[in-house]
């Protein structure tokens, strides 16, 4: 009967929902523990001039699940934001990040290139946050100039007005500011303005069809006016050809990102790539 029929599909429903929320908290707890067993590992893709030369480079996260193998950020990252777990995921790419910049300062080549870091709304969000980032980079010993962190527009949604007061701390404490995919957000341009931002990084979805189609270049035109209107420095990501650069040089742009110039590599392989292509 349908009663019965609708039972069973009920059930199994059940089924699937405990099953997938096992999954879900088996993972979450593993990504607990991700930090301390040293499973967080990061990749680190460079960033180059109008003639390709390093600038310095965007530290990407990728976690090494022992069953799993390498996981991308999109796998996990929802998950830490939701479990909190996030903050010591940040704070640990921060802290190899400043490594790797402590290193650099070593090499006459690397010492004034600089390691963009993604912050998540959720360590913004956090009261210790900027204490804790001054904390890790004095450890470090690296100049907070080099530290670039990058926020999206959505760390605004939680408290605007907090936000904008941390990156404000963390500014006058030196580190540089970076608005990540501008574009595909929301916010309007005069909240853009005020922020203490000095460099936005135009998301990819603009570069993707701007070849073929006339009016996406033409949004990359007006969008690299407003950058200076806004007197902020501008970066494209997702540039995977040459005649996109070339283009992108066209229009006035003079900083790029994307898998022409490299992907995201362990830090052994992105410093010898660096420092081979800088001498
Ligand atoms: P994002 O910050 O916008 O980083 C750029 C993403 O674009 C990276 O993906 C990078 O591998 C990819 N990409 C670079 N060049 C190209 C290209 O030419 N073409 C295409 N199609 N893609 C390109 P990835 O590493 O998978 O990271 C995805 C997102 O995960 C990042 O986007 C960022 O939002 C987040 N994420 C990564 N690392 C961290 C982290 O340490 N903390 C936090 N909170 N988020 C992170
Ligand atoms: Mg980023
Ligand atoms: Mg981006
Ligand atoms: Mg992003």
């Amino acid at each position: 009967s349908n009663y019965t029929f609708s039972t069973l599909i009920l059930a199994s429903i059940i089924r699937i929902y405990i099953k997938n929320l096992n999954e879900k908290v088996d993972l979450a707890f593993s990504l607990a523990q991700a930090v301390v067993k040293n499973e967080i590992v990061v990749h680190y893709q460079v960033q180059v001039d109008a003639k390709g030369k390093p600038l310095g480079a965007e530290a990407l996260v990728r976690w090494n699940h022992p069953e799993r193998g390498l996981l991308s950020p999109d796998k996990f990252i929802p998950l830490a934001e939701e479990s909190l777990v996030i903050r010591d995921i940040g704070l640990e790419v921060l802290r190899q990040s400043c490594r790797l910049l402590a290193e650099w300062s070593n090499d006459s080549s690397l010492k004034d290139k600089y390691i963009a870091v993604n912050v998540s709304p959720v360590q913004l969000a956090d009261e210790d946050f900027v204490a804790t980032v001054i904390e890790v980079v004095q450890n470090f010993g690296v100049r907070p100039e080099l530290i670039e962190l990058e926020l999206t527009e959505s760390a605004l949604i939680i408290d605007a007005e907090q936000a904008i007061l941390k990156i404000q701390q963390l500014k006058d404490f030196g580190v540089q500011w970076a608005l990540d995919d501008f574009g595909s957000g929301f916010s309007s341009l005069s909240i853009i303005k005020t922020l203490p931002v000095q460099k936005i990084k135009i998301d990819k979805q603009f570069i993707r069809d701007a070849k073929s189609n006339e009016s996406s270049k033409n949004l990359l035109k007006k969008i690299f006016e407003i950058s200076e209107l806004l007197e902020m420095e501008a970066i494209v990501e997702g540039v995977e050809e040459h005649s996109q650069h070339e283009m992108l040089i066209d229009i006035g742009y003079s900083q790029f990102q994307g898998f022409l110039f490299g992907h995201p590599k362990p830090a052994p392989e992105v410093t010898e790539k660096m420092k081979s292509s800088l001498s």
